[in-house]
């Protein structure tokens, strides 16, 4: 999969591009991570990509022409298949989506900032709008940060035991079952006696009941609704 995130601020994503499992994904060539700086593609030679808001009011406007002129060089490598903005008013994050995303070849991510993006950007170029969540952050950069996490840990090989992903929370409907490492006894806190018999089957249906459990209590909401 390859992942193009447009940005102002590049080295905001610089360590969530060298750490952990997705520095992993791209080591192993699983996904080709490339961050743009959106000022390279601006055309005076300040390199500004912001103006004030036509009509007026506090707070400047990431301007069309750098991304659109980003857009298009990429465009002429290859083929996407989504170019996603994030915002806050765009349709919400989840687990559905993120599996869903995590099936398309090639993917462009835009980061806002400050007020925005010019909105003939989101009439004309963009596939889908993405938000993380109802509450306003500074730039797209955390955002987009969190929805390629998300989706490079479904790719196929990514994650050293395909099946942990399967097991996360949300994947079934259901929030995962607690887990717990050594030691087994920490100051009288102790493990459940099932997760030390060595039974595998009993184990994997305590684990299922503890989801069960758990996802009637936290998320109501999730219950018998199948995958999110
Ligand atoms: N004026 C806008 C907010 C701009 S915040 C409004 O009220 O809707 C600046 C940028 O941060 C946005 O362009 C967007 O790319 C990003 N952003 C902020 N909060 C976000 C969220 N909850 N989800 C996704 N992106 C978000």
């Amino acid at each position: 999969m390859r992942i193009d995130i447009v940005t102002v601020l590049p080295s905001l994503l610089d360590s969530f591009l060298h750490h952990s499992i997705v520095q992993r994904a791209q080591d192993k060539k699983l996904v080709d991570l490339k961050i743009h700086n959106l000022r390279d593609y601006s055309v005076n030679k300040h390199k500004t990509v912001d103006d004030y808001a036509f009509g007026g009011g506090a707070g400047m406007v990431l301007m069309i022409e750098p991304i659109v002129n980003c857009l298009e060089h990429l465009k002429k490598e290859r083929k996407y298949q989504e170019i996603v903005y994030m915002s806050p008013d765009g349709k919400s994050f989840n687990q559905a989506m993120a599996n869903e995303l995590s099936l398309v070849e090639n993917m462009i991510i835009i980061c806002g900032h400050y007020k925005g993006i010019d909105e003939r950007i989101r009439e004309h170029f963009i596939t889908r709008e993405i938000s993380i969540g109802d509450y306003v952050l500074s730039g797209g950069e955390l955002p987009a940060a969190v929805l390629s996490d998300a989706v490079i840990r479904l790719l196929p090989g990514v994650l050293s035991n395909e099946s942990s992903a399967l097991s996360d929370s949300f994947q079934d409907g259901l929030v995962a079952a607690p887990v717990y490492t050594r030691p087994a006894d920490f100051r009288g806190m102790e493990v459940p006696k099932i997760l030390l018999s060595g039974h595998e089957k009993e184990i994997d249906k305590w684990r299922f009941e503890q989801s069960i459990k758990r996802t009637e209590q936290r998320r109501p909401d999730k219950e018998n609704k199948g995958s999110n």
